[in-house]
């Protein structure tokens, strides 16, 4: 049943093209949950960390940036829901990224509560500097194969130290799984398997309260990025798409609490949204390889983004190169395109005419 706060909220938040784009500092959801927003340092400006209560105490949904500006914001997140850090008894994360789980190893340094994920998730984490090292080179390799031009190289192969200092190192102590409910919440927060923006992504359906946590997997406004990367499953745009159907039984009463930007209802239409988005990418991306753009980074260059390819930051160039390269293995397994060679990486199609 939908609680008064709970329609309040959706009527709030129902036009999400008119959604003020400043920042919300943090809000009630329903009885007894609270979001808070903890600094991200991104175009996205922020991520959201959910604190729900039940009997036993407080369960957390997604941490935040490691920095000490998110712990103090994460902290007052807290004070505000009239909660105390001590109430925590455990986190869970809707996916390993940094802006989800960097302030893991700080709730391990200050509680004792327990930490959970998806074991899918273990390809995001690095714990020792062994693993961290090989990740990195092939991220390196990766690149190369994508066809990036050597100056570039140089320059995204300078920036993987930033990358290092942000790769999660923190184990999660207990795996969740699709549909077992989450331990301290008397089976009313039943976990979603939603692979594609990561292999072990998580959605969270609050049976009692009506809400869906969706994390990255499907934002109001943003489309998530669904990369082919090292670390992620060969085709994660058609995990990706299937997760988009598993939702189909999530009501569209349902309140979303997403990862970023705002919370919103009628799940059903973002899902219908986001579907023809990647219908249309694909066609334009097939189109491209059509015109003669046979690496992945000729592709990137040669279709639209919603900002100037040219003038993108390392991070979000390999988030662009990553997409591409989920689009174009989709393609090939559909039989539109087909790869055609490797150092690097080149895709052709029968119809492939450069002088197009
Ligand atoms: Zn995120």
């Amino acid at each position: 049943m939908q609680t008064s706060s709970q329609a309040e909220l959706a009527e709030a938040y129902r036009r999400p093209e008119e959604r003020p784009t400043r920042r919300i500092e943090g809000f009630a959801v329903a009885g007894g949950a609270w979001a808070t927003t903890v600094p991200f340092p991104s175009p996205l400006a922020y991520s959201y960390s959910y604190a729900l209560r039940y009997p036993d105490g407080l369960v957390i949904v997604d941490l935040g940036w490691d920095s000490d500006e998110a712990w103090h914001a994460f902290l007052a997140g807290l004070s505000r829901a009239g909660a105390d850090l001590d109430e925590v008894i455990g986190v869970v994360v809707t996916h390993a990224h940094p802006d989800h789980y960097g302030l893991a190893s700080r709730i391990r340094e200050h509680t004792s509560a327990w930490i959970g994920a998806h074991p899918g998730e273990r390809a995001q984490i690095r714990v020792d500097a062994a693993e961290r090292r090989a990740r990195l080179a092939e991220i390196t390799d990766w690149l190369r194969d994508c066809g990036v031009p050597g100056s570039l190289l140089a320059e995204l192969d300078g920036e993987l130290g930033a990358l290092d200092a942000v790769l999660p190192t923190i184990e999660p102590d207990v795996e969740l799984q699709d549909g077992v409910p989450v331990p301290g919440t008397g089976g009313a927060l039943v976990p979603v398997h939603t692979p594609g923006h990561t292999a072990g992504h998580l959605c969270f359906h609050e049976r009692e309260r009506n809400l869906l946590l969706t994390g990255d997997h499907i934002l109001p406004k943003v489309t998530p990025n669904v990369a082919r990367r090292p670390g992620s499953d060969p085709d994660p745009l058609r995990d990706f798409l299937t997760s988009l159907g598993r939702l189909h039984r999530i009501p569209d009463s349902a309140v979303v609490l997403p990862g970023h930007e705002w919370p919103f209802d009628r799940l059903s239409r973002r899902v219908d949204v986001l579907r023809q988005h990647h219908h249309e990418r694909l066609a334009e991306i097939e189109h491209a390889v059509v015109r003669g753009c046979d690496t992945v980074w000729k592709v990137a260059e040669a279709v639209s983004w919603a900002r100037d390819f040219s003038a993108f930051t390392p991070r979000s160039l390999r988030s662009a190169l990553a997409e591409t390269s989920a689009h174009l293995i989709r393609l090939a397994e559909e039989g539109r395109i087909r790869r055609s060679g490797c150092g690097p990486e080149r895709w052709t199609t029968e119809q492939s005419d450069p002088t197009q």
